[in-house]
């Protein structure tokens, strides 16, 4: 015999239906059919409890829609004539329904025995249902109700089955030969005085296992609305995919720890048969499933899936006076399961000052107080303090077989955690090493199971979320090289980059599966939002997503003062703008520790000298011990731009516009003219040398005549350098009387740093630096008479942007 179970979503609709009837007649040999309530049935009728005992009205709606439901189903599923008598069985069922509502609401009493009846109506009526399509099909199908065959103790909303009872009603049952299908409705049982009990929340799954034993059945079939059990619950995890075959432990492990697809108690009565289980999809039947034997595969992954449960609570009980007492324990677990808390996850640490347990986040007003009434004297004494008690936490769980024959899975677990600031409250392993346990907050659970389902599932493809604010020049360019890049990463690094946020000065764009890069700007008009920094720091953060990279392509100041919050939260920093390096040094130096102490990259290769190697080449040098004694160097494209162009025959004011035009100038080019740019660029070179120095440690003789250096806005500024032409051209009419060019050069030597004009002669090596280039001559115990040279373009969106891409793929090899 076959016993096959079909849950909720599987009977959720007469489409559905239709469909299981459409399998069930493909069994070619006798068959048992589990079947749930109409999907989310179960949870409308204890809502509808819940509203009654509340006195509150609404829940006549409630039992309107259960009908709506209902009737939908009848109606898509038979002729004309044959809806009138399922509807008047359907609806006698919810008059008793509405009695039963209605004087729980006028006595404002509801007992376990009255919402066990409620309950149990889901199942009656879709087993009811099911059972007329199956006749009105040439199924020849029998109807058998549950209750009369599945025999329980009183605890009616989660009763303990009588196993000897049930079987010998259910054998008898299933001994007619002359029917094809026996239908029962799942999760519905009776005691011995044959009043309704059921057999817990998702217990359809648990009578159909109980069925296939006493059948002595060939295969449990478990027909639901995914494709098998997966290796992390696909709502949650996008890249978790059916697990091919799996053992009963294994099973166990992962539907304890949370994996709704299989009720826990399921596997019990079909493993002591070893009647195997197979996990299928009654909206893909084609599709393999998940088989579930007592083989324990040894290839494959060593860890066989991920799961998790929410809503747990921790408690904890310490005190001096439990080192070295015996019976504490007893008397904790004691005190728990005489009011029948089911305890999920026990830590002890061996000093034996306290002991952590995980339970339901429901039951923990009756854990303190029964635990604390047990130890009412102990506390009095101050031996033992009261129960601390923590919510809001979750437990996620590593399950496998084989676990325990492979060192290193459980730090892997806890340093990809780490790394992605998942904060563990508690762990714990299993003896037998099939899982290991971690409790950590339910915040966290998305960000856990992904980063946990990438490690040990994913062909080690590393996704990073980029949340990327300032699309202009710079920004514009990168979003284009991502896009042409993203497949050569994906495949050669196994780098995954997704753009999961844009934002501009305006309009801000927020996609959480990543932002199409081919028509981004369209997006962004369309459908973004009204920029604000905050929210955009604020939604990022909320989105808890593993390998968060904040870019700031800016050059505004306020984005820098959002960077210690990004890092706190384990977000990377990637920047281009220079404020917050060259800002204060304690604060440069803050959020140096912020990336160190949560190990968030901060990087800023960009601030020196555009896409070239510079502060990349300087931290090597510095951390392989090597100490720079002198830099000289032309750091600023656009100046050297400006002094490259400006001739006799185009004036300082016209290059300068040029410069603008294509791009090399800040956006106020006040900032490059003046020479702050420069010395910022020296001043994060000294820092990144090891210097603890400020902004005013650096000289600054400008070249710029002194009404430009009083302009007060940018076209008064510009029109200063047309007024001022002559003492421009002073300028370069001095160098080329020494047959010398002009270079904008910061140097730094013995503590010290400048910036300033200077007349560079044919021999040096400044003299032909052409276009936007820059230079950086590194002296170094190293590098002492010849040093160590970068030189390349220094300028320009394009290489920008590569500078910063190159930011964003080294925080993925952090
Ligand atoms: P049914 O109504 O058919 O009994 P359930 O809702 O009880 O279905 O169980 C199926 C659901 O279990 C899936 O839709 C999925 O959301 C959830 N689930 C959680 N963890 C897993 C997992 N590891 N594999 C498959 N499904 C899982
Ligand atoms: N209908 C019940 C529930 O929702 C039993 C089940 O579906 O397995 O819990
Ligand atoms: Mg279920």
């Amino acid at each position: 015999m076959i016993v096959a179970k079909f849950g909720g979503t599987s009977v959720g609709s007469a489409e559905n239906i239709k469909k299981v009837i459409q399998i069930v007649k493909e069994k070619k040999e006798q068959t048992a059919i589990v079947v749930s309530a109409l999907g989310g049935v179960t949870n409308l009728l204890i809502e509808a409890s819940d509203l009654a005992l509340k006195n509150d009205l609404m829940y006549e709606d409630i039992v309107d829609q259960i009908e709506k439901r209902h009737f939908e189903a009848i109606e898509n599923l038979f002729p004309h004539y044959n809806q009138t008598n399922c509807k008047a069985e359907v609806a006698k069922k919810l008059n008793q329904l509405k009695e039963i509502l209605h004087s729980i609401s006028l006595l404002s009493d509801l007992s376990d025995k009255t919402s066990a009846r409620i309950v149990s109506l889901g199942e009656i009526m879709s087993s009811f249902i099911i059972h007329q399509a199956m006749l009105q099909n040439n199924v020849n199908a029998a109807l058998i109700d549950s209750r009369d065959v599945i025999k329980t103790d009183d605890q009616y909303l989660n009763a303990e089955v009588d196993f000897e009872l049930t079987q010998k009603s259910l054998k008898n049952e299933l001994s007619n030969d002359s029917v094809d299908v026996f239908l029962f409705p799942g999760f519905i049982s009776s005691n011995e005085l044959n009043e309704t009990t059921t057999l817990g929340r998702g217990g359809s799954d648990y009578t159909a296992a109980i069925i296939a034993n006493a059948a002595d059945a060939n295969i449990l079939e478990i027909w639901t609305d995914v494709s098998g059990m997966y290796t992390a619950n696909p709502k949650l995890v996008r890249q978790a995919y059916p697990i091919e075959e799996i053992s009963y432990q294994e099973a166990m492990e992962l539907s304890h720890f949370g994996a709704k697809v299989l009720y826990p108690p399921t596997v019990q009565p079909v493993l002591d048969k070893r009647i195997p289980i197979l996990i299928k999809n009654t909206l893909s039947a084609k599709d393999k499933g998940t088989l579930i034997t007592k083989k324990s595969l040894v290839s494959g992954s060593t860890v066989k899936g991920i799961s998790h449960i929410e809503d747990i609570a921790l408690l904890t009980l310490e005190g001096n006076g439990m080192v070295g007492v015996p019976g504490i324990s007893e008397r904790l677990f004691g005190a728990l399961a005489k009011n029948g808390i089911n305890v999920k996850f026990i830590t002890q640490a061996s000093s034996e000052h306290s002991i952590c347990i995980a339970i339901d986040r429901g039951e923990s007003i009756l854990a303190k107080k029964s635990v604390d009434k047990e130890f009412e004297f102990e506390i009095f004494q101050h031996k033992v303090n009261p129960l601390i008690i923590e919510t809001e936490l979750a437990i996620i769980a590593l399950v496998g077989d084989h676990m325990k024959s492979h060192q290193g899975i459980s730090g892997r677990m806890f340093s990809e955690l780490g790394a992605n600031n998942v904060n563990i409250r508690a762990i714990a392993q299993g003896s037998t090493e099939k899982n290991i346990s971690a409790v950590i907050s339910e915040n966290d659970v998305k960000k856990a199971l992904n980063t946990l389902h990438a490690a040990f599932f994913e062909d080690q493809i590393k996704q990073i979320n980029l949340f990327v604010v300032g699309i202009g020049n710079v920004g514009g360019k990168l979003l284009e090289q991502i896009k042409l890049q993203s497949d050569y990463l994906l495949e050669k690094q196994h780098l995954q980059l997704r753009v999961v946020a844009i934002s501009n000065s305006r309009k801000m764009l927020f996609e959480i599966e990543g932002i199409d890069l081919n028509n981004w700007t369209d997006q962004l008009d369309q459908k973004g939002e009204k920029a604000d920094l905050e929210e955009f720091i604020g939604k990022m953060k909320g989105l808890n997503l593993r390998n968060s990279v904040f870019v700031d392509n800016t050059a505004n100041d306020q984005v820098p003062e959002l960077y210690a919050s990004c890092l706190s939260d384990s977000i990377a920093v990637v920047a281009c703008n220079k404020i917050a390096c060259s800002s204060a040094f304690d604060n440069y130096q803050h959020l140096k520790y912020l990336s160190r102490k949560y190990n968030a990259p901060f990087l800023f290769e960009t601030n020196v000298g555009a896409g070239l190697p510079i502060i990349d080449t300087l931290n090597n040098l510095i951390a392989s011990g090597d100490e720079i004694t002198e830099i000289q160097a032309v750091l600023s494209g656009s100046l050297n731009f400006v002094f490259n162009h400006f001739n006799a025959e185009k004036s300082f004011a016209e290059v300068v516009d040029q410069a603008g035009i294509e791009g090399y100038t800040e956006p106020d080019p006040r900032i490059d003219l003046s020479g702050v740019d420069v010395m910022r660029k020296i001043l994060i070179l000294m820092r990144e040398s090891g210097l603890h120095s400020e902004l005013e440690d650096i000289k600054n003789e400008s070249f710029l005549p002194q009404a430009s250096l009083d302009a007060v806005t940018v076209p008064e500024f510009l029109e200063t350098l047309v007024s001022e032409s002559d003492h421009f051209n002073k300028l370069r009419q001095a160098a080329e009387n020494e047959n010398c060019r002009l270079k904008y050069v910061a140097s730094y030597k013995d503590g010290k740093a400048s910036v300033g004009l200077q007349h560079i002669p044919k021999d040096h090596p400044f003299y032909n630096l052409d276009g936007k280039d820059n230079i950086v001559l590194f002296y170094t115990n190293r590098y002492k008479d010849q040093p160590l040279i970068i030189k390349g373009a220094g300028a320009g969106a394009d290489v920008t942007a590569s500078g910063i891409f190159g930011d964003i793929i080294r925080t993925g090899n952090k």
